[in-house]
């Protein structure tokens, strides 16, 4: 046998013996000794972890090459990760430029996987900022100076504009709104699945169920990318791991300080689902003092949808329960009483779902050059990324194949302070669902 395929029998403590310039391995069964006798292969791009980015970086990737390879832990389409819903928000309105610039680009990158599929991932229904004078609507302002800044249209409306435009809201003068036509909502589930399937259809293969376990280097200088189902190599490799990120990175000695969260949407079984759909309701933020509610038309289901923004406890991929926070639920279930009570009807299903944030809530887009590891890529949704699902593939497969990327990424680098300061304070602050008050 050769030694290099069964490397990655030494990572499963296989006894392995070297005797006379041969190599005999013992307790393995027939099947190992099978996967052992493999020959190790060799793809030209490996991306690890199929979730949001992932799928959309091995699109991207495929488009590029007939030589890449996606490796996933789990079955695609699991729900353990932080992409697997039937809807995130998507819009013009960012909070800063760095992330304003990029939407554009994000919508085309929408609009191509929907021509090459024939299918619909996005879905427009303009959308809504919502605060109280005197309390948030500062936050509210900083939005409209960064939408002045960029030439982006928008409506400020009183209560009683708001509820003429939608009566579905009863609020009352203390709140303020601000609305954007180009928001909406994009098909997560979907959006996964399309990207995979256009993948596979440009010749890209797919593992599922096989987790990358390290990267070491080769004697040729690729990257060897070990798994439970094997040993490739490859020239460039793509993390994409999401709440899992510094399991495989810090074989290479990269540690991203990130802070997972399991947070949770609720479903309602709204009986006016009419005045909810795509077509009649936008998707709207609600700015809290303690943290903001985001919340969605019936998509994918029959329920409205909501949720808290930051609003669940610090947990690990691993450790992280799948149960629902009751008093998330409740809190969002009196807000919606108070300003919007027919969204409501019994719960219908409260999914949990994992954000994973770098201390400043930035995305993370850069290789780990400054390690050694220039031919390994890394990209950190930061808890707000699906919007950018499609686009952040492209700009990892741009600086996979090119060595750059056409976008402004230079600030979401991983040599910012945030990453490498251990001292750098957090600028979200977890939310303990005990204390909330509305
Ligand atoms: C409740 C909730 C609401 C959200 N709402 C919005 C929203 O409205 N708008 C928005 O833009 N964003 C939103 N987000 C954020 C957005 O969904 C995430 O930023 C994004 O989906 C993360 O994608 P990802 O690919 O980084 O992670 P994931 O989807 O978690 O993918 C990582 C994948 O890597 C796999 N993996 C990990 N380690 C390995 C390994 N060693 N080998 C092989 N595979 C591995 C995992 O199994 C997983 O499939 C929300 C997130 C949550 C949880």
């Amino acid at each position: 046998m050769h030694v290099d395929a069964l490397q990655y029998y030494l990572d499963s403590c296989y006894v392995l013996q070297h005797r006379e310039g041969r190599i005999y391995c013992a307790y393995l069964t027939d099947t190992d000794c099978t996967m052992a006798a493999t020959k190790k292969q060799y793809y030209e791009y490996i991306v690890i972890g199929c979730g949001g980015i992932g799928s959309g970086a091995l699109y991207w990737l495929s488009k590029r090459s007939n030589s890449a390879l996606g490796l996933e832990q789990f079955s695609l389409g699991h729900e353990r990760g932080g992409s697997q819903d039937v809807s995130r928000i998507i819009r013009l309105t960012h909070h800063d430029d760095r992330y304003t610039k990029l939407v554009p680009d994000t919508f085309k990158a929408w609009e191509q996987i929907e021509r090459e599929s024939g299918l619909q991932v996005v879905w427009m229904t303009g959308g809504l900022r919502l605060a109280r004078k005197g309390q948030t609507e500062a936050r509210l302002e900083a939005y409209a100076v960064e939408m002045d800044r960029n030439n982006i249209r928008y409506d400020r409306l009183s209560n009683k504009q708001l509820m003429a435009r939608y009566p579905q809201f009863t609020v009352g003068p203390d709140i303020v709104a601000l609305y954007q036509g180009q928001s909406g909502l994009v098909d997560a589930v979907m959006g996964n699945a399309v990207h995979i399937q256009l993948a596979r259809g440009n010749g890209a293969t797919i593992l599922e169920n096989c987790p990358a376990t390290r990267l070491t280097r080769a004697n040729n200088g690729n990257v060897i990318v070990h798994t439970t189902k094997g040993v490739f190599e490859c020239r460039k490799v793509v993390v994409t791991s999401g709440g899992w990120l510094n399991s495989v990175l810090g074989t290479i000695g990269v540690h991203v300080p990130v802070t997972v969260t399991q947070e949770q949407v609720t479903y309602y079984a709204t009986p006016h689902m009419k005045e909810f759909t795509e077509k009649t309701f936008p998707i709207w933020i609600f700015h809290c003092p303690q943290y903001d509610f985001y919340a969605l038309p019936i998509h994918g289901n029959t329920g409205t949808k909501i949720g808290i923004d930051v609003g669940g406890k610090a947990v690990t991929a691993d450790t992280r329960t799948f149960e629902p926070d009751p008093d998330q639920e409740r809190i969002c279930t009196e807000l919606l009483q108070e300003i919007c009570p027919k969204f409501l009807g019994p719960i219908l299903q409260t999914k949990t779902c994992l954000y994973t944030m770098p201390p400043d809530r930035d995305f993370l887009v850069d290789t780990c050059a400054y390690k050694g590891w220039s031919d390994v890529i890394v990209c950190c949704g930061a808890g707000h990324a699906y919007k950018f699902a499609s686009l952040l593939g492209k700009i990892l497969s741009e600086l996979a194949v090119d060595g750059r990327t056409q976008y402004d990424i230079s600030q979401f680098n991983i040599t910012r302070d945030a990453i490498q300061d251990p001292t750098f304070k957090p600028t979200f602050s977890l939310w303990s669902s005990v204390e909330a008050k509305l």
